[in-house]
């Protein structure tokens, strides 16, 4: 039993590296320490807890993990330090050995943090339990947009990934649950919801339903104006949710796709689980039933084994395809992973190359998505966050639009037309006499 009471009156800082999940989990935890007495230090204040939510995907985000503790425990020379997520779980010894680390804690102990620190813990590593639970988290208020947590792990085992590792086996929320969470989250003044997990079209697992199933009872969800569907794995993106959104008032017109190669020699050396034709004819399935759709996709440039010539089938596939825009990742070697047994290796000048051609691709085709959106009428939604006197915000199919700020219009649906592009047209500019709103 701790005694609550040394908590009343401290502060807490968080910050989050990585994935929406971990946006979603961390404000979550935020929001119970809070209802513990713990309020969230202010810009600039020195917190008495800080809390990092790590994230591993790559090398480079083990980095940055490790940076943003040491400069956290700069700014927070006498808070008690606790890494958490990802990173940690996957490598909880590297974490606690990084400067200034009071505390590491797996993934799936975050609700524990405040037993640990109540029984003065220091420079720990705690045991790592296995991760089988579904803890369920939704941010608030952090944002415009809300991001609700519906499945946890991944059962797929990609080449390259270490994710399976950190985060466990797939698992999830409940319909009935994620629904009540939906509702408090429009009882709160909430607009848009996020749907996030590591594999979300693999919903289901542990309850018996499925990912369509879950899309269909929140569409139902008074209050809510949208629901996106976050990064979806191909092979479980079917031909009915991507009808069911094509006819929804609710769900966005808007898919976020991980392809990873353009090379089917590549996507078998990954593990993947389709080939280019399927994901091909998937895209065409969206821009037939959703011609203004908003497609991303996920690229790995570099991955062990991608020749020049693999590499070039990639660029050649990525060229003919109707997307718009590319999220493109240099490949990056995970310890225990099976891909460390593929030949040859790529070289970092190679990978910087190839992510080079393919960041071009990717801007052409965000210019020629935006291009054609010009003139249409949609619904914008403004978020709070703005810089100096300008805010932004995206319409249904995640065109940004850009605005002279005026408090009234935060979480407000407007309706815009879009006319006039930005000098780069990566938004469309709504101010002074260009703009067109009703
Ligand atoms: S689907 Fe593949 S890349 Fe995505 S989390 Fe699972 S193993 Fe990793």
């Amino acid at each position: 039993m701790i005694d609550e009471s040394i908590f009343l009156n401290k502060t807490a800082a968080y910050y989050t590296l990585g994935c929406k999940l971990n946006f979603a989990e961390i404000s979550d935890l935020g929001r119970q320490l809070s209802e513990r007495g713990i309020r969230k230090a202010r810009a600039g204040e020195t917190a008495d807890i800080c809390i990092v939510n790590t994230c591993t995907v790559t090398e480079l985000a083990d980095k940055k993990c490790r940076q943003a503790i040491r400069r956290i425990r700069k700014e927070h020379p006498h808070s008690f330090v606790v890494a958490t997520g990802c990173y940690a779980q996957l490598k909880p010894e590297e974490v606690a050995a990084v400067e200034g680390v009071d505390l590491v804690v797996g993934a799936n102990q975050k609700t524990d943090i405040l037993e640990y620190i109540a029984a003065g813990e220091k420079i720990s590593v705690t045991p790592t339990r296995e991760i089988e639970k579904f803890v369920p988290s939704c941010s608030e208020d952090d944002r415009t947009r809300h991001f609700l947590k519906v499945q946890d792990g991944c059962d797929y085992y990609c080449s390259y990934c270490t994710i399976p590792f950190a985060r466990g086996k797939s698992r999830n929320g409940a319909i009935a649950d994620l629904v009540r969470q939906a509702e408090q989250v429009a009882a709160a003044g909430g607009k848009e919801i996020v749907l996030t997990g590591v594999n979300i079209g693999d919903f289901g697992k542990t309850t018996g339903e499925n990912f369509l199933d879950l899309v269909r009872a929140l569409d139902t969800v008074s209050g809510i104006d949208r629901f996106r569907i976050s990064s979806i794995e191909p092979n479980l993106l079917t031909d009915e949710i991507i009808a069911f959104v094509a006819h929804s008032k609710r769900f966005a017109p808007h898919f976020h796709i991980p392809l990873q190669s353009g090379s089917d020699a590549v996507l078998r050396l990954m593990r993947r689980r389709y080939d280019t034709a399927f994901f091909r004819a998937k895209i065409e399935k969206i821009r037939e039933l959703l011609p203004n759709c908003f497609i991303g996709i996920d690229v790995i440039v570099g991955m062990r084994g991608e020749t020049a010539d693999l590499f070039q089938e990639t660029a050649d596939f990525l060229t003919a395809l109707p997307f718009s825009q590319l999220h493109v990742f240099p490949y990056s070697e995970r310890a225990g992973t099976k891909a460390l047994d593929i030949e040859p290796i790529v070289s970092p000048q190679d990978k910087q190359l190839r992510s080079n051609r393919l960041l071009d691709l990717s801007a052409e085709k965000r210019r020629a998505f935006y291009r054609s959106q010009q003139g249409t009428t949609h619904r914008v939604l403004f978020e709070h966050a703005h810089k100096g006197n300008r805010m932004h915000g995206f319409t249904e199919n995640y065109v940004q639009v850009e605005a002279d700020y005026r408090s009234e219009w935060t979480n407000e649906l407007r309706e815009v037309t879009l006319e006039r592009l930005n000098a780069d047209e990566t938004a469309f500019a709504v101010d002074g006499f260009n703009f067109s709103i009703h």
